[in-house]
């Protein structure tokens, strides 16, 4: 059965096509690559549950197939839950991974090592051509570094920070990051609810 991955974002389609062959699964992933005709497909909600059942719906019914999509963001505690749903249009409509930390890094200035706790949330959505449909979730605790360190991985990644691994997101190997990654942890919980769904889909 295909799997088509609502993100046009090669980090994330990778990260998931790691994990789905780490599982043993047999879906064949495709990504939105595939469609051209459905890019930018816009997030309007407030919440990472909205923005993924949004997406997922969308390719469900452009594509015909189940899909999956995720929406993710970074919450630091210091900065209210910011850039939260916005996080990867942080600083400003052309915003680039960059200008984001920079951003972020510039709002934290002066705020102490403990006091940076932050977390990356990850909310996937499956959806059928139907519209049966079930959410999955992950979070990964970190601290929002001082400084940007590894040159791994997207986004945020150099500066959010794993206390237990005592390594930046950015300084891990894929393994390591799916391991212990938001992303990993909602596909670990997709990976659980999956066989409930599929049986009720018969
Ligand atoms: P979206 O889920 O495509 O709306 O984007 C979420 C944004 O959150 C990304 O563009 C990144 O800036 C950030 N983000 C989500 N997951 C990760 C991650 O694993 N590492 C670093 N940044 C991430």
């Amino acid at each position: 059965m295909d799997i088509v991955v609502g993100t046009g974002n090669k980090g994330k389609l990778e990260e998931i096509r790691a994990l789905f062959n780490e599982m043993g699964t047999q879906f064949r992933i495709l990504g939105l690559d595939s469609f051209p005709d459905l890019q930018n497909i816009p997030e309007p909600g407030r919440t990472f549950e909205e923005n993924a059942l949004h997406k997922a719906r969308t390719v469900a019914w452009h594509t015909g197939r189940v899909s999956l999509a995720d929406d993710s963001g970074l919450e630091v505690d210091a900065l209210g839950g910011e850039p939260g749903v916005y996080s990867a249009r942080y600083s400003g409509p052309e915003a680039t991974d960059e200008g984001n930390m920079a951003k972020l890094l510039d709002r934290l200035e002066g705020v102490s090592f403990y006091r940076r706790t932050a977390r990356f949330r990850c909310v996937l959505a499956v959806c059928t051509l139907q519209g049966k449909h079930f959410l999955a979730r992950g979070v990964w605790e970190g601290i929002i570094t001082l400084q940007r360190r590894g040159d791994r991985g997207f986004g945020y990644d150099p500066v959010f920070y794993d206390p237990d691994l005592d390594l930046a997101a950015a300084e891990m190997t894929m393994a390591q990051k799916n391991e212990r990654s938001h992303r990993g942890r909602a596909l670990r919980d997709f990976a659980g609810k999956w066989p409930d769904f599929a049986e009720s889909l018969s």
